[in-house]
């Protein structure tokens, strides 16, 4: 995965590094906690002293993978994130393309001296770092991980710890092997993950079996109450604003997943998912086909992603920014129609 040359440079920097940070990006999901988790156990394993730092809350689904203790949330222990990456020599930015997806961290990685290392499976990363691994047309930065050991660590590094972290970054990302997963190697990778005695099926309890009831009933009014279909564009939105959210008693991470649903409706191609913060909407958006999502995101949504997993913000209300992105359809529909 990694060219011989960088191979060679980046065993060099580990090896002569006693601190290493691993950044990963806001409001994180599977791939990020598990293959930052991964990372840091491996190279702890090795005697380096790794640290994962996360900006803000790391979601309750993911608080019992193993090496957990590892991370340090800025948003909560800021003096001890910025002293993890003040202090290190190496730092690793994992699963994102663009520093502002640090959010607050952003000015730290910018201030450190230390050699930065991107590995990355998004569209266009933005130059940031001494060294980037960026692989878009990998489903998630788990894979990129588990070839990353093999190749700088060989036979050795992996055990069950490492392998689960792995493996739900890798489940998370590709839907539960739903969509960016469809190619063979994925699964050579996983059955090698397999072989350390992986609980697949208490993983995918842990992860997708952990919801509130409060969190199962917004979803239960999203569908009956919110999703908006639109057949002639094939297209399905959900809008949720604060005061909706606070009626479940809404707590962070409750409404991911969301956006994916509608896909369960014959013919829908793109979906949407308006949620509303204190600033802004925070929108997400998904296809199936060849629709890029990301295109809509950075045109019209200060945004950017993948080809089917995109995500921006609007500044307007709630009201205007459904009718704006109602009528935006009209111009997509050829390739809605085509995609
Ligand atoms: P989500 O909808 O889960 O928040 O994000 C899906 C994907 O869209 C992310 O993995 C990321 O690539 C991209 N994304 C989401 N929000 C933003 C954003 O505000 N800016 C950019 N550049 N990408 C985003
Ligand atoms: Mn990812």
């Amino acid at each position: 995965m990694v060219e011989a040359g960088n191979l060679q440079t980046l065993k060099g920097w580990i090896s002569s590094s006693s601190r290493v940070a691993i950044l990963t990006h806001s409001n994180p999901d599977g791939d990020a906690i598990g293959s930052s988790l991964a990372l840091a156990l491996a190279l702890s394993g090795r005697g380096i002293d790794a640290q994962v730092v996360i900006p803000d809350g790391l979601p309750d689904f993911l608080r019992w993978l193993p090496g957990i203790e590892r991370s340090t949330t800025f948003a909560y222990k800021r003096e001890k994130a910025v002293e993890i990456i003040e202090g290190a020599d190496l730092i690793f930015c994992l699963d994102f393309n663009d520093p502002k997806r640090l959010g607050a961290v952003e000015e730290y990685l910018v201030k450190s001296t230390a050699r930065k290392v991107l590995i990355d499976h998004h569209q266009d990363p933005r130059q940031f770092t001494d060294m980037a691994i960026s692989e878009t047309w990998r489903g998630s930065v788990g894979e990129m991980i588990y070839l990353l050991m093999k190749e700088l660590f060989k036979e050795q590094v992996l055990n069950r710890e490492i392998a689960t972290c792995l493996y739900v970054a890798i489940m998370t990302d590709t839907g539960n092997f739903s969509y960016a997963s469809s190619y063979p190697e994925i699964f050579h990778i996983v059955g090698d993950l397999m072989k350390y005695d992986l609980d697949k099926d208490m993983i995918f309890s842990r992860v997708y079996y952990a919801f509130t009831e409060d969190r199962l009933r917004l979803q239960g009014y999203c569908m009956q109450e919110k999703m908006v279909v639109l057949p002639e564009y094939f297209t399905a939105y959900i809008s949720l604003t604060d005061e909706e959210l606070k009626n479940f008693n809404h707590r962070k991470g409750d409404t991911e997943g969301f956006v994916n649903i509608p896909f369960a409706i014959k013919g829908i191609k793109f979906t949407a998912l308006f949620v509303e913060k204190k600033d802004r909407i925070k929108v997400s958006f998904r296809s199936r086909g060849s629709f890029p999502v990301n295109q809509i995101a950075a045109d019209h949504y200060q945004g950017g992603g993948h080809i089917n997993a995109a995500g921006g913000d609007s500044f307007a209300s709630m009201d205007d920014t459904l009718s704006t992105f109602e009528s935006l359809l009209s111009r997509y529909a050829k390739m809605l129609q085509d995609g």
